[in-house]
């Protein structure tokens, strides 16, 4: 790394010192949420070139988590049991800590293409509501690859099995929602299931569903 580089970082550290210090748990919360976005926008125009051949790719890959790994040691974490659990896209434009600020550890992230379930993930599901999640969130995305392939003949013949997995995907999700231990925590009210689109382009959530029913009344509804 570059004199310069270190200076700029022990520099940004020291403003980031200076803003946290002394602030209310609301305060830390909307800047820790606000410098995971200023992180992604300081990042964003820098490209990668495109003669970059798999070797240097896997470099850059070890480079990076070796700095990554070396600055986090200074900033340890407390940590937090979940209490959401999320089933995303694996869509690369899609990113759960910038979709909801927060950083803190309180979401399972489980991410499948074009957020398919299967019987394993339901039993990970399942297995999590009976550790403590109070909340089960399933979304879809805008733009998904899986989705158009689904409804592409050409791509359905080349791709059969993400294609039924599609065709399939609220089948899965029913029958998430039969299991006997989740059902019986929706009934009681220990456990909220939503189903929500997230519109890849600005981030944001449009609920769809969600169990009990009438708990999505006064959240944002799609078109
Ligand atoms: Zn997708």
């Amino acid at each position: 790394m570059s004199k310069r580089a270190k200076l700029a970082i022990a520099a940004a550290l020291l403003l980031l010192g200076v803003a946290v210090l002394g602030a209310g748990e609301d305060v830390r919360f909307t800047l820790g949420g606000a410098l995971v976005d200023v992180g992604y926008f300081v990042q964003d125009p820098i490209d990668e070139p495109e003669d970059i051949t798999p070797s240097e790719v896997l470099s850059e890959v070890h480079a990076h988590n070796e700095l990554a790994a070396s600055l986090r040691q200074h900033f340890p974490r407390t940590h937090h049991h979940p209490l959401v659990a999320m089933v995303v896209c694996m869509d690369s434009r899609l990113d759960t800590n910038e979709l909801l600020g927060d950083t803190r550890q309180y979401y399972y992230v489980l991410r499948t293409a074009g957020s398919l379930l299967s019987e394993r993930e339901e039993e990970m599901l399942e297995l999590a509501v009976a550790g403590g999640v109070k909340v089960i969130l399933l979304t879809t995305h805008t733009d998904c690859a899986a989705e158009r392939a689904a409804a592409d003949p050409v791509q359905r013949a080349r791709y059969p099995h993400l294609t039924a997995g599609v065709d399939r995907r609220a089948a899965h999700r029913a029958e998430l929602l039969a299991r006997p231990a989740i059902a019986a925590r929706i009934q009681s009210g220990e456990l909220i299931v939503e189903e929500a689109r997230i519109d890849t382009h600005t981030g944001r959530l449009a609920v769809l569903s969600s169990l009990p029913r009438g708990y999505e009344e006064g959240h944002a509804h799609p078109p």
